[in-house]
């Protein structure tokens, strides 16, 4: 069978790729973008399109025979998880050893699942971790494009004062301040006013009816919404959807030649199809694009590559922990899914900690706080090639996440001083304060100026190019969707100018 041929291919619908088609098809170039996943839009048997946290069905993960929920338990039983039929689900854990990576699977990748928190970081930390990058051009101009293209928008003050849904971070603001911490509204991209509907009842329930990490039926600006729907509005984009890229090679014309493999939403294999193509485009996430050049380096396809390919990834200092609230600090049944504060104590130069006030959406009162820390951990993982399983293994010790867990500690050690509160400990599955062994924000892997040239063009290649949470070395500081979106505006602009001729 003849290979099929595209001028332009992108990998993956995350925001790296999603930001790339649209710019390449509103420039004229036809582009097919190939997504692992399932296209979200069709309603099941019970009339939605995904499942909530607290009666998950085979929606809501990626092929396992039971849901792997982050919080493990409640008063150390085992409550949150469910068997569940292996099928083409909307979150995937992935293990690696003592890490593993929450990622969502389908058109829009992680915008599916997460918590919509879509935080600049701030500009010093910015310039350090990315020298090269053009800071001005960065918070003059992409910066903007990006959270208004993805529809970012701010919770009113007033109504965050009264709603019964942030009862929950008003009372975790109370504790942060009373130990002498900051805290700040974080922007989202869930739609705040449909929110306030849902908690009059006027429409349907979303973020107030425990949805958020296995999709929400309403009120998010997933990439779907924005970005995707305007690349396909170009005419010029396609979505190819259970269409996994297992190999990229390059032919004697210098064009790339991806063998993709096809499979039915219940993992039956349909068939290998090969496509060849001028510009090939990585946004398979940190994980996904990485695993794709070190596979292709070592099985000796992109011979080119070199030792850069792998490195520099980061967990973004993630670690999760919650406190035991007062017993008069009542949190009420009712919790948004989508944080709207965080504790920011990151402009502190001795220990740097950006805490997300993190919701427990379990219908009833919980008596916790949860959070999700975001630290400033210098330790950094790297891939293996593992031949036997044909996969790019993660080298991270447990150990590389202590930081994490001592930069959390100090700051919530004296909130809990302060404020004469402790720990929960029930929450991880075992008797641990302090979760480190996931992740919700895998970076780094094809680090910019490193595997990549300053715009994410893979050194030893042409027409090769890195567009998504890869190229970002380990860690933004801040939850990390609205760096890649900026980002990937910055290096397709770039790449449109320079490399891709004129129709
Ligand atoms: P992704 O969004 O990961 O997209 C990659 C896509 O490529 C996926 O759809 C995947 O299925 C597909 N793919 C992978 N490999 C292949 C292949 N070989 N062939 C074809 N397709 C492939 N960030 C924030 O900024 N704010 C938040 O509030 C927030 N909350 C989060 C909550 C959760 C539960 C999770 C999991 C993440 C959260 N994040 C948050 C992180 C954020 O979603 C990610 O940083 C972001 O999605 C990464 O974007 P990306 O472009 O690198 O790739």
């Amino acid at each position: 069978q003849a290979a099929e041929h595209s001028q332009a291919v992108v990998i993956g619908t995350g925001y790296g790729a999603a930001v790339t088609a649209l710019r390449l098809g509103a420039a004229g170039v036809p582009t097919v973008m190939l997504e692992m996943g399932q296209s979200w839009t069709k309603p099941g048997e019970d009339g939605t399109i995904f499942s909530d946290m607290l009666t998950p069905d085979r929606r809501s993960t990626w092929f396992k025979d039971r849901t792997e929920m982050p919080l493990a338990s409640f008063l150390w039983m085992d409550v949150a998880n469910r068997d569940i039929e292996p099928y083409a689900g909307v979150l995937d854990r992935v293990h690696h050893g003592d890490m593993s990576v929450y990622v969502g699977r389908g058109v829009g990748g992680g915008s599916l699942v997460n918590g919509a928190m879509a935080v600049t970081p701030k500009r010093w930390y910015f310039e350090e971790i990315l020298p090269e990058v053009n800071a001005d051009e960065m918070y003059g101009r992409f910066f903007p494009l990006a959270n208004s293209m993805l529809g970012t928008n701010h919770i009113d003050p007033e109504w965050f004062e009264r709603s019964r849904s942030y009862q929950f971070a008003r009372v975790s603001r109370a504790a942060a301040e009373k130990a002498g911490y900051k805290t700040n509204f974080v922007p989202s991209v869930y739609d705040f006013e449909y929110m306030r509907r849902e908690e009059d009842e006027l429409v349907p329930r979303s973020a107030l009816a425990a949805e958020v990490i296995y999709g929400n039926n309403h009120g998010k600006r997933s990439l779907d919404k924005s970005y995707l729907a305007a690349a396909l509005g170009t005419g010029n984009v396609t979505i190819e959807t259970l269409s996994e890229v297992r190999d990229i090679a390059q032919q004697q014309d210098g064009s790339y030649a991806l063998s993709v493999k096809r499979i039915d939403e219940f993992g039956n294999v349909l068939g290998i199809r090969q496509l060849t193509t001028q510009h090939l485009f990585l946004g398979a996430g940190s994980l996904g694009s990485t695993e794709l050049l070190v596979r292709a380096r070592d099985t000796g396809k992109l011979p080119n590559l070199g030792e850069a390919i792998g490195q520099g990834w980061g967990n973004n200092g993630n670690v999760m922990l919650g406190r035991a609230n007062l017993p008069q600090d009542l949190v009420g049944p009712l919790e948004s899914g989508m944080p709207a504060m965080g504790i920011d104590n990151w402009d502190d130069p001795a220990n740097p900690v950006f805490a997300e006030i993190a919701p427990v959406p379990a219908g009833l009162e919980t008596w916790a706080s949860l959070y999700l820390a975001i630290t400033r951990n210098p330790e950094r993982g790297s891939f293996r090639y593992d031949p036997g399983a044909d996969r790019a293994v993660l080298q991270w010790r447990e150990e590389q996440g202590q930081p994490s867990i001592d930069a959390a500690k100090q700051l919530f050690d004296r909130i809990n001083s302060v404020n004469g509160t402790s720990y929960r400990y029930d929450l991880f599955g075992d008797a641990r304060a302090f979760e480190n062994r996931f992740t919700y924000h895998p970076l780094g892997g094809l680090v910019l100026g490193e595997a990549t040239d300053l715009y994410g063009r893979v050194k030893g290649y042409d027409n090769l190019y890195v567009t998504d949470g890869s190229l970002i070395p380990g860690s933004t500081g801040v939850n990390p969707f609205v760096t890649i979106t900026a980002l990937a505006e910055r290096n397709i602009a770039k790449v449109l100018a320079e490399d891709i001729p004129k129709n």
